[in-house]
C-alpha cells in the first residue's frame, strides 16, 4: 500500500539503525509528542532497536489521555438529561470519570452515539429538531479544524439545537510546559506531523532557541520514526537545536492556511488543564464568544463541575514523560484496558495501553517502581 509499505521497508530501516548507532555516541533522551507515534514506536519495537544511549520518552499527545476529568463529569452530566442526543468519537466512551463512563450512562437509558464525523452529529441534529444534540470536541489542532467547520456550518444554517462540548489542546504550549518543569530530562522533540500538517511549523523555531532543543517534525511510520529520531540525534551530537521537516509528504511550512482561517474564525485561545499534567496557559481553545450560543458547557450551565484525579492513577508522570507505563504500580494489577483507573490506559493511543498491549505485561518489581517525588509541569 503505497506511503505505508514503502515506510515499512525492513532494509532501509535497517540502515537508519546503523545510521543511528553509529552517530549516537553520549545519552540523549528524545520526546515524541503525539500517542501515535507512541502506538507506533512499541508496536514496532523500535525503542528496543535505538542504542541504549538514545531513549525515547513518550510525550503528552493522546488527546483522549489528556482529556480533563471534569470535562469527562460534564459530558456525563450533560448526556444524562432528559432530552439530550449526546454524540462522540467511540475512544471515549471507555474514558473513566470521577466514577462512571459514557458506557455506562448510555446503559442507564441516555441517549449516548458513536459518530465517525462531527458533520454526523450535525445531522442528527437536523433529523431531531425537537432534541439537543451534543458533540463532544476534543483533541489537538488535527481535529479542531472538522469541529470548527461543523459549528460554523450549525450557525451559518441556524441549526440551534446544536451544541459543542469543546475541549481542544495545542501542542507548543505543552512543550514549552514541560521543557520549564523543574523534573524536565527531554533534550530534543519528535514534532507531531498531523498537527503540523495544518498548523505549519512557524511556532517551533522560538522553542528550539529558547530552550536549545532540536525540533523534528516527524511522521509515524517506522522509517518516519527513525528518520525523525536520527536527524535529532545528528543535531545533538553536534550541539545543534534547529527544526526540520522530516515529514514534508504532509507537511508545507506554512500548513493549512484554510483550516487555519476556519480556527481562528470559531476559537480563541485559553488556559486548558491537561489530564494528570495540571493547568498550562494558553494551552487550548474554546469556542469564541460569537458562536457561545453553540458552546454546551454554557447552555447546560455545567461550568462549575470540577474534579480531582485519583491518586492511584501516576498518568500525569507518564505524559510528562517521568515515568514508564509500567513503572506504575497499578499497571496490569489494577489497572488494565478492560478495568482502566486512567485515560492513559483507555485509549489506543495511550501509552499505558500500548505498553500493556505489546509487551512488559508483568507486575513491575519494586525496583523497576519509581519514586514518586515529582513537580507537576503546572
Ligand atoms: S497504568 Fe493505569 S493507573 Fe498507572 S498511570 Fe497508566 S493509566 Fe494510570
Amino acid at each position: 500500500m503505497k506511503y505505508i509499505e514503502e515506510f515499512q521497508n525492513p532494509e532501509l530501516a535497517r540502515r537508519l539503525l546503523d545510521d543511528i548507532h553509529t552517530t549516537a555516541t553520549r545519552p540523549w533522551a528524545l520526546m515524541e509528542v503525539c500517542g501515535g507515534q507512541t502506538h507506533s514506536i512499541i508496536r514496532h519495537g523500535i525503542d528496543q532497536l535505538l542504542p541504549e544511549q538514545v531513549e525515547l520518552i513518550h510525550g503528552p499527545g493522546c488527546p483522549v489521555c489528556v482529556t480533563p476529568l471534569e470535562v469527562i463529569d460534564k459530558a456525563l452530566e450533560i448526556a444524562s438529561r432528559p432530552g439530550v442526543i449526546f454524540c462522540s468519537f467511540g475512544d471515549m466512551l471507555r474514558v473513566p470519570g470521577s466514577g462512571r463512563d459514557l458506557f455506562q450512562v448510555k446503559s442507564e437509558g441516555a441517549d449516548v452515539r458513536v459518530v465517525y464525523s462531527p458533520l454526523d452529529a450535525l445531522r442528527i441534529a437536523q433529523q431531531n429538531p425537537d432534541r439537543d444534540v451534543v458533540f463532544f470536541g476534543i483533541g489537538f489542532e488535527t481535529t479542531a479544524p472538522p469541529n470548527a467547520m461543523t459549528v460554523y456550518q450549525a450557525r451559518k444554517l441556524k441549526i440551534r439545537n446544536f451544541s459543542m462540548l469543546v475541549s481542544h489542546v495545542l501542542v507548543p504550549p505543552a512543550i514549552e510546559a514541560i521543557m520549564t518543569s523543574p523534573d524536565c530530562r527531554v533534550q530534543a522533540f519528535l514534532a507531531a506531523g498531523h498537527v503540523c500538517s495544518v498548523m505549519g511549523i512557524s511556532e517551533y523555531p522560538p522553542l528550539a532557541d529558547r530552550f536549545k532543543v532540536p525540533i523534528v517534525v516527524t511522521g509515524f511510520e517506522p522509517l518516519d520514526i527513525l528518520e525523525g529520531v536520527r536527524r535529532a540525534v545528528r543535531q545533538l551530537e553536534r550541539g545543534e537545536h534547529t527544526v526540520e521537516n522530516a515529514y514534508p509528504r504532509a507537511v508545507r511550512p506554512e500548513g493549512n492556511p484554510a483550516a487555519q482561517t476556519m480556527l481562528q474564525d470559531v476559537f480563541e485561545v485559553t488556559d486548558r488543564a491537561w489530564r494528570g499534567i495540571g493547568v498550562i496557559p494558553h494551552s487550548g481553545w474554546k469556542l469564541s464568544d460569537r458562536y457561545r450560543d453553540y458552546d454546551a458547557e454554557h447552555r447546560f450551565a455545567v461550568g462549575a463541575i470540577t474534579t480531582q484525579e485519583p491518586a492511584a492513577c501516576r498518568s500525569g508522570e507518564v505524559l510528562q514523560g517521568l515515568l514508564k507505563p509500567h513503572q506504575c504500580e497499578a499497571f496490569g494489577t489494577t489497572c488494565t484496558p478492560r478495568n482502566p483507573l486512567g485515560a492513559t490506559m483507555v485509549s489506543s493511543e495511550g501509552a499505558c495501553a500500548a505498553y500493556y498491549l505489546y509487551r512488559r505485561l508483568g507486575t513491575p518489581t519494586s525496583s523497576t517502581t519509581a519514586p514518586r517525588e515529582t513537580t507537576p509541569v503546572a
